[in-house]
């Protein structure tokens, strides 16, 4: 009888399934079958219950299920500590719970809950697997880039009193607070072996990540650091494109993205180049410095560079302006050029989701 609703006007649905139900709120279980599973591992089956009742502050909740503050407040602080759920801080001032949309980046990166044991890594590979083969990011035909590039290195006129929405050093110095945590698309599934400490994360999700006692609050001077050994290991720095709609202009997060095991960089050539990257920088070869030497190649993630007639050539089309090249020249020959960004990003990367079903 416990999970019968007790009370008129508040419910608690039959549990026949609470973790695939929960992870329906999350995502698309029939595409990502391990999901309801890793939720049985990271939360039981009256917790799943519960949280069902999200999003909402605690008096909301507690108005739509049958349970006493003081359970709701534990099993809301447990699932926060296990990166299933978000507290955000409403315009009056009251907490809100609400769901991550990029819940594998907060469940599966957390290597506290690799502690769960082999079953919880098994799944973890499963998951990836199941989530790669189904390019979450191809969103159809209207699809519009949702990440920018953050160039390594910005030419003079990039630099403004102002922070441009590309200057990564310049966002790390403006941010009230940072966070170093681990990259979760190498860290679920990487094999380049490249670094995984290396996802800096900005003010609101800073709050959070430290509330979850999850990554490590930095300096600028560290942050600076992540950027300049991120950009030595060849890694392209992103971010999200939100700033390009009228509603949002901050910056939540730079990441360090390697072509090899990035779901960004992935959907980004699955989609054609279409979806995932808005470039505000094309590279410009100086012919007249330019030796011929093919060292910049090896560097560009994009290939958008080739040589022809002894000197390199860029394929506009192909760039995306991360600069990465320019440091590979011993002649100095490349630099980067601004262009005008034409189009609206839609937001297809969004950290609070949650409408009622
Ligand atoms: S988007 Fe890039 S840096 Fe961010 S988590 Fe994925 S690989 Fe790491
Ligand atoms: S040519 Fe390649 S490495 Fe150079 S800026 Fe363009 S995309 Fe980046
Ligand atoms: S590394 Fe520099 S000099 Fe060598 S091909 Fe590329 S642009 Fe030319």
């Amino acid at each position: 009888m416990r999970n019968q609703s007790r009370s008129p006007g508040k419910t608690v649905r039959a549990p026949a399934a609470p973790f695939l139900r929960l992870a329906e709120r999350l995502d698309d279980p029939r595409q990502v079958p391990s999901l309801p599973q890793i939720l049985a591992l990271l939360v039981t089956a009256r917790e799943a219950e519960l949280l069902l009742a999200l999003p909402g502050t605690l008096a909301q909740l507690r108005a739509r299920v049958d349970a006493e503050a003081r359970e709701l407040r534990a099993v809301l602080r447990k699932a926060r500590r296990v990166g299933l759920v978000l507290a955000v801080a409403g315009p009056n001032g009251k907490t809100r719970y609400a769901f991550p949309d990029v819940y594998p980046d907060s469940i599966l990166c957390d290597d506290r809950n690799n502690a769960l044991g082999p079953r919880f890594r098994e799944l973890w590979r499963r998951w990836t697997r199941e989530h790669r083969a189904r390019r979450k990011f191809d969103l159809g035909p209207d699809a519009r880039p949702g990440f920018r590039v953050l160039p390594a290195v910005l030419p003079p006129e990039g630099r403004r009193a102002v922070v441009p929405p590309v200057d990564a050093r310049a966002i790390v110095r403006a941010a009230r607070r940072r966070v170093l945590q681990q990259c979760a698309c190498r860290f679920r599934g990487g094999t380049c072996g490249l670094p995984t400490d290396t996802c800096l994360v900005f003010d609101h999700l800073a709050d959070e990540a430290i509330a979850r006692g999850f990554g490590r609050e930095v300096s600028v001077r560290e942050a600076l650091a992540v950027l300049d050994r991120t950009s030595r290991a060849g890694l392209v720095h992103t971010s999200s494109a939100d700033y390009l709609t009228p509603a949002r202009s901050g910056t939540e997060f730079i990441c360090s993205c390697c072509p090899c095991c990035c779901e960004l960089l992935e959907s980004h050539f699955a989609s054609g180049r279409k979806l995932a990257l808005v470039a505000h920088y094309r590279a410009v070869v100086d012919l007249d410095r330019c030796t011929g030497c093919g060292a910049c190649l090896a560097r560009c993630h994009f290939g958008a560079l080739r040589c022809r007639r002894g000197a390199a050539r860029v394929d506009e089309r192909l760039c995306a302006g991360c600069g990465l090249c320019l440091a590979a020249c011993p002649s100095k020959a490349l630099s980067l050029r601004q262009v005008p960004v034409r189009y609206e990003a839609r937001r297809v990367h969004r950290h609070v989701i949650n409408p009622r079903p």
